[in-house]
């Protein structure tokens, strides 16, 4: 095995023996260049990303997902690992190498009495949502329930109900990885505490995580949310309005502020969520709705999976992503107005949108240092998003992220989401700050030294 960063590949693996030889051992299913699904296999979610892996192995047990990364060590092949596919940049897919695709290892087991789900390191959100609100619990999870539990995880994991309770890796107890050399380890407040606060935040780095042990709160899965939309001409009121209802809305409450264009015209919005009881939620989003009259309010009360699945669609498979994101201080109007007029200029046929979260609550009660995520003071979370089809409007679209996103710098704070951070190379001081860098570098020496892992936002040994 050649343990230099910059080893070379052997890319002649991918049409030799040693692979077919291994596909008719491995318990599980292997996918080979030629064989029927291999396109399939190997694209991932965002359409931007074409890469042509030697072999995407599918194990369906731990022993399978040591057998494949042992077999790629001891043939010199890059090793990418795939939970739900969703990583911006592709990180999941790889050209020549294997890619270890934990999709067959799916499904979450939830011990109600302890109010903890177990959860297998390819299951998707939906399935943690589904499984956890069958016994009326929930764990913070994204809004898009195709999206992986791993990557998310791993990274740290935003959603609706982070203002209550915290982000996804705040109700992480446990994890079980499969490190480099192909042991299987336990990492938790007490097992490995090191590893698990690296795993908070920078997770993809230090092995394959093949459980995830989630704690879980109670929560009758009924929620009020919809969207209040305006005329882009009332930027200032709606800004206002959605600043106050994150400065003194309670945990239940997580808005969200959105400058989009419909018909072609840029209009603003607040997506309201709230988690609290009907009663309660109406008290607190009466002004929200008051304002107006809107050009469009589905605020209503629903099913909490409900809300969980209504970003599927625009948020589908195939598509090309592009975004950058920042933690902010403050959210002045000039600035979103200067964003909002990007919006309006942004390439035709694109979607572009500007979209600010609340931060704070429950985020907020977790020490900064205690994770290795970095960005817990902030007030907001924002980002410049572009979606669309065809591959020539690349340079534009990626343009306009990054003069949206221009207009917000002035009011970032250090660190970044790593999950957002939408090309690999970026230098991960700008993401974890200084001093966790410096932390996670010892951490990746002692978990993987040779830089096996490496596709992902990648903390060199
Ligand atoms: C449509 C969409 C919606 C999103 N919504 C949200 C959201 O609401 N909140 C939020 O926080 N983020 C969100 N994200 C960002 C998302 O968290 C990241 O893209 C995340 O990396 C996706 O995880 P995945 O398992 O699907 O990705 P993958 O592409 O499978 O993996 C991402 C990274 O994690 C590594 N990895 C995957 N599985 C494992 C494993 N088991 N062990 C070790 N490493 C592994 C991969 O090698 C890769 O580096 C969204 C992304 C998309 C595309």
């Amino acid at each position: 095995m050649n343990s230099s960063g910059g080893r070379r590949l052997n890319t002649r693996m991918a049409s030799d023996g040693p692979l077919r030889a291994f596909a008719g051992s491995f318990p599980g299913e292997v996918v080979l260049p030629g064989d029927d699904g291999y396109d399939a296999a190997r694209f991932v979610w965002n359409r931007m990303v074409d890469r042509r892996p030697a072999a995407v192995v599918r194990p369906t047990a731990t022993d399978g997902v040591i057998a494949a990364l042992r077999f790629a060590r001891d043939h010199d092949l890059l090793v990418a690992v795939r939970g739900g596919g969703h990583s911006l940049p592709g990180l999941s897919t790889c050209d020549d190498g294997v890619v270890i695709d934990l999709s067959r290892m799916h499904g979450a087991e939830v011990d109600a009495g302890r109010r903890i789900a177990r959860v297998a390191g390819g299951s998707l959100l939906g399935e943690l949502d589904d499984a956890a609100q069958a016994a009326g619990l929930v764990c913070p999870v994204g809004v898009v329930s195709h999206t992986g539990v791993a990557g998310l995880t791993l990274g740290g994991g935003m959603g609706k109900l982070q203002r209550r309770f915290g982000l996804t890796i705040d109700n992480l107890r446990a994890v079980e990885v499969v490190t480099a050399d192909g042991e299987v380890v336990r990492a938790s407040d007490d097992e490995n505490p090191d590893l698990f606060w690296g795993v908070r935040g920078a997770g993809a780095n230090f092995g394959i995580v093949t459980v995830f042990a989630f704690a879980l709160h109670p929560f009758d899965g009924t929620v009020t949310h919809g969207v209040v939309t305006h005329p882009v001409e009332r930027l200032d009121d709606v800004v206002a309005l959605f600043r106050e209802a994150v400065e003194s809305g309670p945990g239940e409450s997580m808005p969200t502020l959105a400058v989009a264009r419909a018909n072609g015209r840029p209009v603003v919005s607040i997506s309201a969520f709230h988690s609290g009881s009907p009663e309660q939620a109406e008290r607190d989003l009466a002004d929200l709705r008051a304002y107006g009259p809107p050009l469009l309010d589905t605020i209503d009360v629903k099913p909490y999976r409900e809300a969980q699945h209504l970003a599927d669609g625009e948020m589908e498979w195939g598509h090309r992503f592009y975004m950058k994101s920042a933690f902010l201080r403050e959210l002045p109007a000039d600035a979103v107005t200067r964003c909002a007029e990007l919006v309006a200029q942004g390439p035709p046929g694109v979607e572009c949108v500007l979209s600010v979260w609340a931060w704070g609550g429950a985020i907020a009660s977790v020490p900064e240092d205690g994770t290795a995520f970095t960005g817990r003071e902030a007030s907001y979370w924002a980002s410049a998003e572009a979606q669309w089809d065809d591959r020539d409007l690349d340079p534009a679209c990626r343009e306009w992220v990054w003069d949206t996103a221009a207009e917000l710098m002035p009011y970032a704070l250090t660190g970044r989401y790593v999950n957002d951070v939408a090309e690999a190379g970026t230098d991960l001081r700008s993401v974890y700050g200084e001093a966790k860098f410096d932390r996670l570098v010892a951490l990746k020496r002692e978990w993987d030294p040779d830089n096996v892992f490496r596709l992902n936002q990648n903390i060199r040994p």
